[in-house]
């Protein structure tokens, strides 16, 4: 192990959206290359099981910001805004003598308290960004820009850390929009996969038998939900049944692919940024998404759900002077636990009241004692987008319990139609991609009794009521 260094990092966070693991070939992806991102897991550490506490744009944000919880920080749905009056990492680090800045995708309010605090410069799109031509809010004016979202926020990444004081260590959030829906790839790679086919996943023609009412229930089916601003051309006449869902699927992941490929390059920017002023040694590089998405898994685009695909995160962290070139991360990581990490390096004091666990030690290559081995997840918007359930549940190394309360309570914008509770219970060993739920099944009874006190226990530590249970 090599020594503590007394310097203070740099902290280079990077963060697209809706960009799953099984789109990054550092993750074993079938269906595109990321050479780049790779290039961040190939010097660092990949996280295998990190996972979103909800697995929607603005909370997961919030989570990341806060390290607290969604029912603690006030953003629990996409309606909620972030008060910035209250304690975020950014004021943190800004406080301890970090120079700090946000561009891209903040989706967190626009306006007194809901702007972004805590950072010295803030370039953000409003809303969700357009991914042409895009108009962004420069420390609070409102500008038009000319070209491709993507190349536009690395453009002013790189200006910024150009102009930045040398003297003092960065933190940088560059929160892409991309690959969002509607998946608008630029000039560069509107070709991009023309001649190919993408395969198809394992689950792409999922029945729903053997689940939940809430996965058949869900209207994020490529055969049957997308729309035309997803498509973009009018399907040929003469497809239609598994041809057509084909065919949408074919139009669908190569759009995404190709704006995944936009932000490939801007990471590959960055990188040979850092390495051409010095800095690699010194910077902390991070990539993730604010979430997993479904890749026609399931036959679904779209995420909400606790299972897998959406669940998880991608996690990538290159630091030389702390990290294990081409190591591989089995602990269980949390979008809750990425401030405290920020604030172990930069060596300011972890507030008591943050939720998380600083990954530090993990990425040192430790196995600390205690590590988490479950994790809490809750959705809270039911039936607002996608007809999804709400629904919390337990995630352990072996299995997921997961509990569609499927009602609205106080969540904005959740609808009020309550639907019947219902649990699922998944046997991931056997059953790694959760078609078939055993939650029924006797001889998981005495697994059942134990995954309902870890929720119960898990709830109780993070501070959520949970519901009255059938
Ligand atoms: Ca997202």
């Amino acid at each position: 192990m090599r020594s503590m260094p007394t310097i203070r990092p740099n902290i280079l966070f990077i963060m697209s959206d809706d960009h799953a693991a099984h789109a990054m070939s550092c993750y074993g992806s079938r269906i595109n290359a990321t050479p780049n991102i790779d290039r961040i897991a190939q010097g660092g550490m990949r996280f295998d099981h990190c996972f979103c506490t909800n697995s929607i744009c603005a909370p997961s944000r919030a989570v990341i910001l806060t390290g607290l919880h969604s029912h603690l920080n006030g953003v629990k749905t996409l309606g909620d805004k972030l008060d910035g009056t209250q304690q975020t990492v950014s004021k943190l680090l800004q406080q301890g003598g970090y120079q700090t800045a946000i561009i891209g995708k903040w989706h967190l309010g626009h306006g007194g308290v809901n702007d972004p605090t805590g950072f010295d410069y803030w370039n953000v799109l409003p809303g969700q960004g357009d991914y042409h031509n895009p108009q962004m809010i420069e420390m609070g004016v409102r500008k038009p820009h000319t070209g491709y979202v993507t190349d536009i926020l690395t453009d002013y990444s790189l200006h910024w850390l150009q102009k930045r004081d040398p003297s003092r260590p960065f933190f940088l959030m560059l929160h892409h929009n991309a690959p969002h829906r509607p998946w608008e790839p630029s000039e560069k790679y509107a070709d991009l996969y023309e001649d190919v086919d993408i395969p198809e996943p394992e689950t792409f023609n999922d029945d729903y038998q053997n689940r939940a009412q809430a996965a058949a229930a869900a209207r994020m089916r490529i055969d049957r939900d997308m729309d035309m601003k997803d498509l973009k051309v009018e399907p040929p006449d003469q497809l239609a049944g598994q041809q057509l869902k084909s065919w949408k699927y074919q139009r669908y992941i190569k759009d995404y692919l190709r704006c995944v490929a936009s932000i490939d390059d801007s990471v590959g920017r960055l990188l040979d940024y850092l390495d051409e002023a010095g800095l690699a040694e010194d910077t902390i590089v991070m990539y993730t998404s604010d979430q997993g998405f479904f890749l026609g898994d399931h036959g679904w685009y779209d995420k909400r759900f606790m299972y897998e695909e959406s669940l998880r995160m991608p996690f990538v962290v290159r630091y030389p002077r702390e990290i294990q070139a081409g190591s591989v991360c089995g602990n269980m990581a949390l979008n809750l636990d990425f401030p405290e990490t920020f604030l172990d390096y930069a060596g300011v004091p972890i507030p008591d009241n943050m939720q998380g666990n600083s990954l530090r030690p993990v990425l040192r290559g430790e196995h600390p004692q205690g590590w988490r081995t479950s994790m809490y997840y809750r959705y809270w918007m039911h039936l607002a987008h996608h007809n999804v359930y709400s629904h919390y549940g337990v995630r352990t190394d072996k299995y997921k319990l997961i509990y569609y309360y499927a009602e609205a309570l106080d969540a904005k914008g959740a609808i009020d139609d309550p639907k019947p509770p219902e649990w699922e219970l998944f046997d991931l060993g056997q059953d790694p991609y959760e078609l078939c739920n055993v939650y029924s099944d006797p001889a998981y009874a005495e697994t059942i009794r134990e995954l309902m006190e870890e929720l119960h226990r898990l709830q109780a530590e993070s501070l959520d009521e949970g519901v009255r249970e059938i």
